[in-house]
């Protein structure tokens, strides 16, 4: 139950309208509605991680009846805290719209998504994707980052934006969950960032 109360406030000659709710869970759960709602990253247009984790969830269990593979690549900028301290957040926030549209450009398919992970962190889903073709789009994804030429002068690795992806594959079944390709996503992930950065590391499903 609400009780609204509601008031005409005058200031400087302009009404505001003002509402205040005296139950707060039925604010928080409105809240909450507006946040279901939005399925789209404010920054970049894309995904985000909350249509992520639901994409993820339905397209694992398609795989799984189909008996088909599929593919997580867990993408992270290459020293991206150096371009935001030499060239500025927002430049910074420029950087992260591109790469969105980058990761758009290679999940096109019905069966795929792309979405902000987090900060600079992003994930792309290959739904019926083998780790091979998976190999294939996610270096390609890379040559496209790497010749957007988008200045990183002061990064030790290479002075232009570069970034690393983390790949696995999975065949979904009664063993298995999502988050386990997760979790080996981010292992690979974890290595393409020690090897070196600027490249894409597999993890190969050791239970097969
Ligand atoms: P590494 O190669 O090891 O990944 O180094 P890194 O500098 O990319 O990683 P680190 O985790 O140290 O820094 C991540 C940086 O990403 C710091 C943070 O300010 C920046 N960042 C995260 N979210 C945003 C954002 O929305 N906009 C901008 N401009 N920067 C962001
Ligand atoms: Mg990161
Ligand atoms: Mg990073």
């Amino acid at each position: 139950m609400v009780h609204d109360a509601r008031h005409t406030l005058s200031l400087k000659g302009n009404d505001y309208f003002v509402i205040s709710h005296q139950n707060i869970t039925e604010r928080k759960l409105a809240e909450n509605e507006v946040e279901k709602l939005s399925r789209l990253d404010g920054l970049t247009g894309i995904a985000n991680r909350r249509s992520f984790d639901e994409f993820l969830e339905s397209e694992w269990k398609r795989c799984k009846r189909l008996r088909i593979p599929i593919s997580l690549a867990l993408l992270d900028l290459d020293h991206f805290k150096l371009l935001n301290d030499t060239y500025g957040h927002q430049a910074g926030d420029e950087c992260l719209k591109s790469i969105g549209r980058v990761l758009e450009k290679y999940s096109g398919r019905p069966s795929d998504i792309c979405a902000r992970y987090g900060g600079e962190e992003f994930a792309i889903v290959y739904g019926n994707t083998n780790l091979d073709q998976a190999k294939m789009i996610a270096s390609k994804v890379l040559d496209e980052i790497r010749s957007l030429n988008i200045p990183n002068e002061k990064a030790p690795t290479s002075p232009t934006l570069t970034a690393s992806i983390g790949l696995a594959e999975m065949h979904p079944s009664s063993e298995n969950d999502e988050s386990q390709l997760v979790k080996m996503s981010d292992d690979a992930l974890y290595q393409a960032k020690e090897s070196g950065r600027d490249k894409v590391s597999i993890h190969l499903d050791s239970s097969e």
